[in-house]
């Protein structure tokens, strides 16, 4: 600071200020192409780099998802230079995935660029073991459960393998199917009709295969000998409490899981007859309530339509409703197999039966409340009969007393039922209204991106026809479907009025020929969601996708990360670039003695760096150079500091001093200048 004190008031100190005013100002750092995602593998190694155009000095930090500092470790490498940064990250963890932000620093201030990584794995194995239906001598079909996690990058299908029981020794895991994109697959060959099989299953994503899943029960092939539990007469069932199932049953494969438990293929040990077993989960007496209350609730429906409950056990130890086996497996599921033919015509035939099942019941002022397909199941693998299922959640009304529930699957449930509000016959009238348009259009009326959308656009009754979906499909259709998805549940069909609808008698044989094949994409893609959501631990990938969306957002360069959205450190860390920057002056190129001739124009150049900006004055024999006509002084943006002397004299010879200061030191240079005669 020594000479800058002493300047007189037309002395010239060229500062920042004035630098600006005649440079361009500070630009801040520019990306270049920068990338904008970078997939690597568990265990790889993620380069992530940037570009930038700068000009001066630079500080840089990498910013993990907004929160951490990126530092140099062992798995952990940043290489800086003037115009790029490169963060290398090796033996990369599933917890590196997210956004890294760089966050560039120069006279300008402070640019940022972020590069969202995603680390993919395999997946983990299928959440459920297969479950099996529709078995035949020869064929079955198996459904499970996507995984909870699916690795970081979306399921693209499953291997489907089965094991050989009943030889000597268990043959080894056979692949029956390597590239099924669906949670079910229908196994019609390779399997033997004497055969006993165990199958499991394996997901697979771009980063490889899952472990197996569990393995389903031994599946015994050659069922038909058995007979059926046939339900010719309605019997009188009594829970018996001294004996448990297994006294009297022989409990095979399992048939399906639910939330009050678990269903098994069983044979009746006298008779050989097959049928289901529920058998309830019972820990707490709340279980224990709701599982006595459906067998009682069974006990008393004999309708052709509803699935039969033929004994029930109710002991210290389990408590098991035994049903009659509906071997043809859910109802969508069939649907969507490739040999079967689904038409609007086959539509109304299943509503319709759906509609005398569930009229039967509404006689005896019983509400199901729990209708969605799962709990629509095939008689059998061949015909089209259906029954209903699962009476887990029926209640019976009673006369004068308001029923209000608090249960329900979202996107099947009616309004009064997410708002609180007394529920009666209707209530099952507007889910049955669901059921229809998913069945004629495979797409959810009310799905919405998390179930608080769905039950708000259920509340608000907002739903449509969406023509593509419903392009081919009959205005009674539509007509029916508008008058059982009413949000006043007073106006809503009734099962008589439905069954007396004219989609219900629109199509005789006469022109049910013609009606055209429904499209079934749409119903396979609602399947695999409504399968993924009964895993209900889809929670992790969940996550994922919210990350992942956030970080999209972060790396579109229109929206910018402001100070508030980093955390502490991070924001400490970007807010010290700038001191990083700091730096006392320095001549990167010093002045250099001259030898002019007379009248000549000299240029004494030298440049400058420091930060912040050096003021800079020049002396001559050690006082202050003043700006004249024929003193010129120039400092440009990259440090330049130009003393353009014109038409020069012997009297200008002498010792020329650049001094050049700011707040953390100060440096000068010097050189002679002789100027001859
Ligand atoms: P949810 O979670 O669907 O309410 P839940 O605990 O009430 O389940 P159910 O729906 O009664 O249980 O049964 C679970 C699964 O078991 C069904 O989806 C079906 O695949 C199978 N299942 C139930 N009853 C039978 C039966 N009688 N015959 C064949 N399979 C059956
Ligand atoms: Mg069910």
């Amino acid at each position: 600071m020594l000479m800058l004190l002493r300047l007189g008031h037309n002395q010239c100190v060229l500062t920042r200020e004035m630098r600006l005013s005649f440079c361009s100002p500070g630009a801040l750092a520019e990306f270049l192409d920068p990338q904008q995602q970078v997939v690597v593998g568990v265990g790889g190694t993620a380069r992530l780099h940037c570009r930038f155009s700068s000009s001066g000095p630079v500080a840089s930090c990498w910013i993990h998802d907004r929160e951490k500092v990126v530092l140099e470790g062992l798995r952990v490498c940043v290489t800086n230079t003037s115009s790029s940064s490169t963060l290398v990250l090796s033996d990369v963890l599933p917890v590196d995935v997210g956004s890294y932000s760089l966050f560039v620093c120069n006279r300008g201030g402070t640019a940022h660029w972020t590069i969202s990584l995603r680390v993919i794995d395999r997946p983990d194995p299928p959440a459920s073991c297969p479950f099996v239906s529709q078995l035949t001598p020869t064929s079955l079909v198996l459904s499970w459960s996507g995984p909870c996690f699916d690795g970081g990058s979306a399921i693209t299908g499953y291997v489907v393998e089965f094991q050989r029981l009943d030889q000597s020794e268990p043959s080894d895991w056979t692949e029956l199917a390597n590239q099924c994109l669906n949670t079910s697959y229908r196994v019609c060959s390779g399997l033997d009709p004497q055969g006993r099989y165990h199958f499991r299953v394996r997901a697979y994503n771009a980063a490889g295969v899952s472990d197996p899943s569990e393995e389903s029960d031994c599946i015994k092939m050659n069922t038909t000998g058995e007979p059926q539990w046939e339900v010719t007469s309605y019997v009188e069932v009594v829970p018996d409490t001294t004996h448990k199932a297994r006294d009297h049953y022989h409990v095979h494969e399992k048939l399906g899981v639910g939330k009050f438990g678990e269903v098994y293929r069983m044979s009746h040990k006298q008779t050989g007859w097959v049928c289901a077993g529920k058998f309830y989960r019972d820990r707490v007496s709340r279980e224990k309530t709701a599982a006595r209350q459906e067998i009682k609730l069974m006990k008393g429906l004999h309708h052709p339509k509803l699935v039969q409950c033929l004994a029930a056990y109710d002991t210290q130890s389990e408590i098991v409703m035994i049903l009659e086996y509906i071997a043809g497996g859910e109802l969508f599921e069939r649907i969507v197999d490739e040999n079967f033919e689904h038409t609007e015509p086959n539509s109304v035939n299943y509503m319709r039966q759906i509609l005398e099942g569930i009229q039967y019941i509404h006689s005896k002022r019983i509400v199901h409340l729990d209708l969605k397909p799962e709990n629509i199941v095939c008689v059998n693998s061949a015909g089209t009969l259906i029954k209903i299922i699962d009476f887990g959640l029926a209640s019976k009304l009673e006369p004068g007393k308001h029923l209000m529930v608090l249960h329900g699957t979202p996107e099947f449930v009616a309004p009064e039922v997410v708002n609180y509000e007394p529920v009666d016959l209707a209530t099952d009238m507007w889910s049955i209204g669901v059921i229809c348009y998913i069945l004629l259009s495979g797409e959810s009326p009310f799905q919405g991106n998390s179930d608080a959308e769905t039950l708000a656009l259920v509340t608000a009754a907002q739903w449509e026809f969406n023509p593509e979906s419903f392009d081919g499909i009959t205005n009674e259709a539509k007509d029916f479907i508008s008058g059982l998805l009413r949000e006043d549940k007073r106006t809503r069909l009734s099962c008589e009025k439905a069954l007396a609808h004219p989609w219900i008698a629109l199509f005789d044989d006469s022109n049910s020929r013609s009606t055209k094949s429904l499209n079934k994409d749409k119903m396979r893609r609602f399947l695999a969601r409504r399968k993924w959501k009964k895993t209900g631990k889809a929670l992790l990938a969940l996550k994922r996708m919210v990350r992942c969306s956030k970080s999209d957002a972060l790396h579109s360069p229109s929206i910018s990360v402001d100070a508030n959205a980093l955390g502490k450190e991070a924001e400490q860390a970007v807010a010290s670039l700038e001191k990083q920057l700091w730096s006392e002056p320095r001549f990167h190129r010093a002045l250099h003695d001259l030898t002019e001739s007379c009248g000549a124009t000299v240029h004494l150049a030298c440049t400058i760096q420091g930060y912040p900006d050096p003021e800079v004055v020049w002396l001559f024999d050690e006082a202050p150079l003043e700006k004249t006509r024929r003193v010129q002084m120039h400092y440009d943006k990259n440090g330049t500091c130009t003393l353009t002397l014109a038409q020069v004299q012997p009297g200008d010879s002498g010792i020329y001093k650049c001094c050049a200061s700011n707040s953390l030191g100060q440096a000068r240079c010097s050189a002679r200048l002789t100027v001859q005669l």
